[in-house]
């Protein structure tokens, strides 16, 4: 008997070929043509959605600065944080950042929702821990905090001094004839750079559901990354105060609302959840950090348990020393993986016994939303039918518990596709209205949409060439951080390069890549650097090649931004169809060999 057969023996009641008919009906029904043009940008008529600031005061008195930098950031997130920590590190010290916030932080400085948390392991999330001489306070570390640990890197590295806060970049162009970036800003701001990096992050655009009527809402109206807590009362940690009288919606279930949800159903007077795909909610299990295990600390312990977090993911054998909840999801999945003999193995045995693992898996998922929502009609709606891995998974202790509430309603809105309008009362979902007080839409970011979406302002290369235009067919880079017409330009991406589960992992490697590319040019007195044609076509083939079963799983899944809302036309464009297939380290292998030969190979150096 295979190992396959031998498990299904052991499990009789997983039913693999029903389960396969349940996932392909589920998706099917929540497939659409529109992709990502159901959703509205945040610009134009809508950009105060995204581009107001609740959160600092206005700064009103800076005058538009014309001048040149070494090296000119966009986004002071994760990305620009540990990109120009690194530059400072090597020695080039004329950095600065251009960000849209008040401050820095990037995601965490705009997400400020009650319950907002982090769900990674805060001792490998948090970059640059050792750099910094922090170790956060608790395994998974609330917004407030990574925030306050944004502002101490820019502090370490004196990142304050040159920035430009609450700016926005306009438009970035390239000028030959002086070998500089020409950018400009919403503050009339025109710098000079002779280098640019682009690290404006996944998770930075908020996207509207494109709802007819959505400007006919009366009440109030708010993006989960803009809480307005003037109007909800209340802080990060709860206790909403003002919506006692108030009836509120949330539009959407993924990650964000599950953790605000419990909140606002412990607030709000009454509270509809208006849900199109349940999420996988996984009990979160937080726990404070252990002062002995603390002391124990050895230097490089930081470094070596990132390393470690993505060798379990993707499979090695070796010692979980993360042991959190990504770490045990990649080790459910592979559950029924025999010990030993899996080079023994057909592809397609393997394939079955990960099927196995993973339905094995999201059954017990299942089983607990019937144990923990007492209406079995409601407990149904909420369960989620697809793959563990199709949509990302999410934690909460209190958010399945909250729809036993009184004054908390799951509206279910499968059948037509999601919310169907607004009005100037409330919300149409299943052709009923219903009338609210506020409305927050937990609709998610434009992590996987077209660039010129997610970046959100032109950039010219040479001859005047759009970005958006050289990656119309996809993305076309050389190890994820340049492109040929490009010149002395960087991006920080999440695409062509070791795409981790703990983000900050891929940001700080590309991050450190991209300060050692700059500090070799300065060393051979270079004044372009350029990826070649030939370079890029044959990085861009290696991730095609490497992308083809991530892309056949994905493509079955439920629609979502991992594969561009189902539409296999569009795969290029997809989250999931364009990282690195052997997973996050072995990329980092990739390019750290490249680096230390120093031959700056593939690249145009003058
Ligand atoms: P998501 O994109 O994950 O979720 C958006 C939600 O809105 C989905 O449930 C979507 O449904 C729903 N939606 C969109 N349009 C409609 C509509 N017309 N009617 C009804 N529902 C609709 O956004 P989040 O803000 O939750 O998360 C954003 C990113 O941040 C994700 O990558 C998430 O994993 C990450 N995150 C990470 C956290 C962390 O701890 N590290 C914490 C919170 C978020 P559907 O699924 O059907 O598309």
């Amino acid at each position: 008997m295979n190992p396959s057969e031998a498990i299904k023996e052991r499990h009789p009641e997983i039913d693999l070929e029903a389960l396969r008919d349940k996932y392909r009906v589920e998706r099917d029904r929540r497939l659409r043509t529109d992709g990502e043009e159901q959703y509205v940008e945040v610009s134009g008529k809508h950009a105060h959605y995204g581009e107001d600031d609740p959160y600092s005061p206005e700064i009103k008195d800076r005058a538009p600065i014309t001048d040149e930098v070494e090296v000119l950031i966009v986004g002071g997130g994760w990305g620009g944080l540990v990109t120009a920590a690194r530059l400072k590190q090597a020695g080039v010290q004329d950095v600065r950042i251009v960000e849209a916030g008040g401050d820095f932080g990037g995601t965490w400085y705009w997400n400020r929702y009650p319950g907002c948390q982090c769900d990674v392991d805060a001792y490998i999330y948090l970059p640059l821990l050792e750099e910094t001489n922090y170790v956060p306070t608790m395994k998974y570390a609330y917004a407030p905090e990574i925030y306050e640990h944004a502002r101490r890197i820019a502090k370490t590295f004196g990142l304050y001094d040159n920035a430009c806060l609450q700016t926005r970049v306009r438009e970035m162009r390239w000028n030959e004839d002086a070998g500089r970036w020409f950018v400009t800003t919403n503050r009339g701001d025109e710098f000079k750079a002779r280098y640019t990096v682009i690290a404006t992050g996944p998770v930075s655009r908020p996207k509207l559901p494109g709802l007819p009527g959505l400007d006919d809402f009366q009440g109030k109206i708010f993006h989960t990354s803009r809480w307005d807590y003037e109007y909800t009362g209340g802080d990060h940690s709860g206790n909403l105060d003002k919506l006692g009288d108030k009836t509120v919606a949330v539009i959407g279930t993924g990650g964000t609302a599950i953790q605000c949800v419990s909140h606002l159903g412990q607030s709000a007077k009454r509270l509809y959840v208006f849900q199109r795909t349940p999420s996988s909610v996984d009990l979160r299990l937080n726990k404070p950090t252990d002062p002995e295990w603390k002391e124990s600390l050895k230097p490089g312990w930081q470094a070596e348990r990132q390393r470690n977090f993505d060798d379990v993911c993707a499979g090695k054998n070796v010692p979980d020393l993360v042991d959190d909840a990504f770490t045990s999801i990649f080790k459910s999945v592979r559950l029924f993986m025999p010990t030993e003999g899996v080079e023994s193995l057909s592809l397609d045995e393997i394939k079955l016994i990960s099927e196995l693992s993973d339905a094995y898996t999201m059954n017990g998922k299942r089983a607990r939303v019937d144990a923990e929502v007492k209406d079995p009609k409601v407990a149904e709606l909420m369960k989620p039918w697809y793959r563990l891995l199709c949509k990302r998974p999410t934690f909460n202790d209190d958010y399945l518990a909250t729809f036993n509430r009184p004054n908390v309603t799951l509206v279910d809105t499968t059948g037509s596709h999601g919310v169907e309008r607004l009005t100037k009362d409330g919300i149409v979902a299943n052709g009923i209205e219903y009338k609210v007080d506020c409305i927050v839409s937990a609709t998610g970011f434009e992590v996987s949409s077209s660039y010129r979406r997610r970046i959100g302002f032109e950039i010219f290369g040479r001859n005047g060439e759009s970005l958006y235009d050289h990656w119309a067919d996809g993305l076309r880079t050389f190890h994820g951080w340049g492109s040929h017409g490009f010149p002395n330009w960087f991006f920080i991406g999440t695409s062509q390069n070791g795409l981790s589960f703990n983000y900050t992992s891929t940001t700080t490697v590309q991050a450190t890549h991209v300060a050692s590319i700059i500090k070799q040019a300065r060393e051979r007195g270079a004044t372009r650097i350029e990826p070649t044609v030939d370079a890029v076509d044959e990085w861009v083939s290696e991730i095609d090649r490497l992308c083809a079963a991530q892309w056949e799983f994905f493509e079955a899944c439920t629609p979502g931004y991992y594969n561009n809302e189902g539409q296999a036309n569009k795969r290029k464009q997809s989250l999931a169809a364009v990282t690195y297939g052997p997973g996050p380290n072995a990329f980092e292998d990739v390019i750290v060999e490249w680096r230390n030969a120093n031959k700056l190979e593939g690249l145009i150096v003058t």
